[in-house]
């Protein structure tokens, strides 16, 4: 860990004045095998849509482990027949604070590893299996109007696995896959911050010259903000809210008190923001509540700025901020989490970025560069020095919302993108 940390401050210090404009790439232009990957892909679209479609229609939010493990399953025997040996890296439970009777335990199912021994550079493909949305949703089926489509994980990020597939697929079409080395992790807890998959992806960013991303996105991202996540739990003291108000400790009140402090951290200045996104607590209308709970999110753009909020953090819930500091009967339990650390650009993914860039004016594709607040496993393997390069997958809108929609003709576009990337990127 503090190597890691050591690595950030470099980071941030050597990247401070880079500019992209510096780095235009210039890309030879499409070679014979090229044009014929391209072409190929153009008429695969329905046969994107249509395992699109019957992936989305497998719901696999986070926590449904059987839908992940489905999902988990058609990429495997797929990801098998082009060539890849298979491994199976154990999920696990991770243990949360919570009040007594609910339940805040995350059981993450298992990841997927598939790898192949190859020549050339080595290349980390990544992608989530999971989505946002539990079995509980209303919002379950794949439906195509014109060049859109609409479901859950249409675009985050089942396109993008179709869109990885597909590019894999085309390679082989034309015997470009097999002397390839290239590994691909396929986790089911993306969504809920890759806790139990973080390690994996940090080990097998160590062992790659190069990774890619598949989260959707019109434009390619270049920085990310930090993210981390926090559970506080506050216990009280219950009483008879008439007959012995002044014997209560209520913990609704004290996590008012902390909700305030932690909600005064968002500074829209620095960058850093803070929100209780979910809280819950007592037992009744009148009954001192016995405990409280509270779920916080936190995005930061600077290292440092993630490891002082996590003290400020810390400091909340060490005070009792509602009642007489000599109040014992008022206990915390808390669960911080930095899972993510801020994407910082690096002169060697500026390089990758510019790269696929020119790849895409080959190819015609009018593609961006944009900076975002959200994070993806290309933070955690770019933080551990892997140059990597994120929202590879289809382009879409509406993400972790039942507007959730993707752009059709984007799947044969980014799939032509990552085919002649890969090709050019294990040669170099
Ligand atoms: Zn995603």
């Amino acid at each position: 860990m503090k190597a890691m940390l050591t690595g950030f401050m470099f980071f941030v210090t050597s990247t401070t004045l880079l500019s992209l404009h510096a780095a235009e790439s210039i890309e030879p232009a499409l070679n014979g095998s090229e044009l014929e990957i391209t072409r190929w892909l153009e008429d695969q679209e329905g046969n994107m849509l249509e395992l699109l479609e019957r992936i989305v229609n497998i719901n696999s939010g986070s926590l449904n482990k059987p839908g992940v493990d489905e999902i988990a399953a058609i990429f495997s025997r797929e990801l098998r027949a082009l060539g890849f040996s298979i491994a199976t890296l154990p999920g696990e439970v991770i243990e949360m604070p919570s009040c007594p009777g609910s339940n805040y335990n995350v059981d993450v199912t298992d990841h997927v590893l598939a790898s192949k021994t190859g020549s050339g550079k080595k290349l980390l493909l990544m992608g989530h299996l999971d989505t946002v949305f539990p079995t509980s949703s209303l919002f379950q089926t794949f439906r195509r109007e014109g060049d859109t489509m609409y479901g859950p994980g249409v675009s985050d990020m089942k396109g993008g696995l179709v869109v990885m597939l597909y590019a894999l697929k085309a390679l082989q079409e034309f015997g470009l896959l097999d002397d390839k080395d290239m590994t691909i992790l396929l986790n089911s807890d993306e969504e809920m911050g890759s806790l139990s998959s973080r390690k994996y992806v940090e080990q097998q960013a160590l062992l790659h010259d190069y990774g890619l991303v598949y989260e959707s996105g019109s434009n390619l991202v270049r920085t990310r903000k930090g993210l981390g996540q926090a559970r506080f739990v506050v216990h009280g003291r219950a009483s008879h809210a008439g007959g012995a108000h002044e014997e209560g400790r209520s913990a609704i009140k004290e996590l008012a008190y902390k909700i305030v402090e932690i909600e005064n951290m968002t500074n829209y200045e620095t960058g850093v923001t803070v929100n209780v996104g979910v809280v819950s607590g007592g037992e009744a209308r009148n009954t001192i509540s016995p405990c409280a709970e509270a779920l916080v999110d936190l995005r930061y753009p600077d290292p440092q700025q993630g490891l002082d909020a996590r003290d400020q953090f810390e400091g909340i819930f060490g005070d009792v901020l509602s009642y007489p500091i000599e109040t014992t009967e008022i206990t915390t339990d808390s669960w911080i989490n930095l899972h993510r650390p801020p994407k910082i650009p690096t002169p060697e993914s500026d390089n990758l970025l510019t790269k696929t860039l020119a790849i895409g004016r080959l190819l015609g594709l009018d593609i961006g560069t944009t900076d975002s607040g959200g994070g993806t496993d290309g933070s955690l393997s770019q933080a551990v020095g892997l140059p990597t390069l994120d929202s590879l997958g289809s382009s879409g809108t509406g993400a972790h919302s039942e507007r959730e929609q993707g752009v059709v003709s984007s799947l044969v576009e980014r799939a032509q993108l990552s085919a002649v990337l890969i090709q050019r990127l294990a040669a170099e």
